[in-house]
């Protein structure tokens, strides 16, 4: 199938490794000029190298906090100036801190509101109007599979996960006669460093190992594995192409079958 990508551009928030990197890489594979931000420049740097070396396409690459507001207006006006304007966004962000309900204060819950609900938010209207203009757009945000199924000892990620989709689904509905499709996409467990992060953390607690941890979620996916970034990439790529546009105000989940829910 022909995704009909080529020579489009994309800003993928959050890019120097994991879900982000691979949908930037995912996406640049199909011609697409990609747009990348991480808080430190050398390892985005070698990834926008990496992603340049494997698809010849034209990469951009700055450093941005996407907990700042003023970071993320520079990161948009850049991307926009470098590329023209940008087809394709991608919203993403490293996730808050694990924890229980009284383990977090107001500063902590309003970090974790500008990292994960606010960035989303900041970053939709910095391009919603410019593809209102061009009658085209693709807006994906990833979140989580908490969306559907609170996860416990997560309550700042399922909360702001929660708003970001109802965001979606609002926009969706808004962009709809705009040409501009909004969806979400909610991973399950992929293999990446914020995974191993989460189960060295629990390693203390549960006294055992972050093999042992990452083993038993596992066993609970029909799966019986992880997920790897690619897997997940495949699916935002899809749905930032042509050949996705009757599909808005969607949340799918990329989780190996681990939400046992029908809907
Ligand atoms: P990761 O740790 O592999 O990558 C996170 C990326 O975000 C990195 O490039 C990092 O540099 C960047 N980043 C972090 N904080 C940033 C900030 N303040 N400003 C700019 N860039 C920042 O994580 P991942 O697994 O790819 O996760 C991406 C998102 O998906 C996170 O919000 C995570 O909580 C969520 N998520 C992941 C999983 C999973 O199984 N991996 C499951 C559910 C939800």
């Amino acid at each position: 199938m022909d995704l009909g990508l080529t020579g489009k551009t994309a800003l993928v928030a959050a890019s120097s490794q994991g879900m982000g990197k691979a949908v930037a890489m995912g996406l640049a594979r199909e011609g697409v000029r990609v747009a990348i931000c991480a808080r430190g420049r050398e390892r985005l740097e070698a990834t926008a190298e990496e992603i340049r070396n494997e698809t010849q396409v034209d990469v951009f690459a700055q450093t941005a906090d996407l907990s700042k507001v003023d970071d993320i207006t520079r990161l948009v006006q850049a991307a926009r100036e470098h590329f023209g304007h940008i087809d394709i966004l991608v919203c993403n962000a490293g996730g808050p801190p694990p924890g229980n309900f009284l383990d977090f204060d107001d500063s902590a819950w309003q970090a974790a509101f500008e990292l994960n609900l606010a960035s989303a938010i900041r970053l939709c209207r910095a391009v919603v109007s410019d593809m209102k203009a061009r009658g085209w757009g693709r807006i994906i945000t990833i979140t989580s599979m908490s969306v559907k199924q609170p996860i416990p000892g997560l309550i700042l990620s399922n909360v702001m996960r929660a708003g970001v989709n109802g965001m979606v689904k609002t926009l969706a509905d808004e962009l709809a006669p705009y040409g501009i499709t909004v969806n979400n996409v909610m991973p399950g467990s992929i293999l990446t460093q914020r995974i191993v992060s989460l189960a060295e953390h629990r390693e203390e607690e549960a006294n055992t190992t972050t093999e042992e941890i990452l083993d038993h979620i596992a066993q609970e996916i029909p799966m019986k594995r992880l997920g790897n970034p690619e897997e997940f990439a495949n699916v935002v790529v899809f749905l930032a192409s042509e050949r996705a546009s009757y599909v808005t105000g969607t949340a799918i989940q990329v989780d190996g079958g681990r939400i046992r829910s029908a809907w």
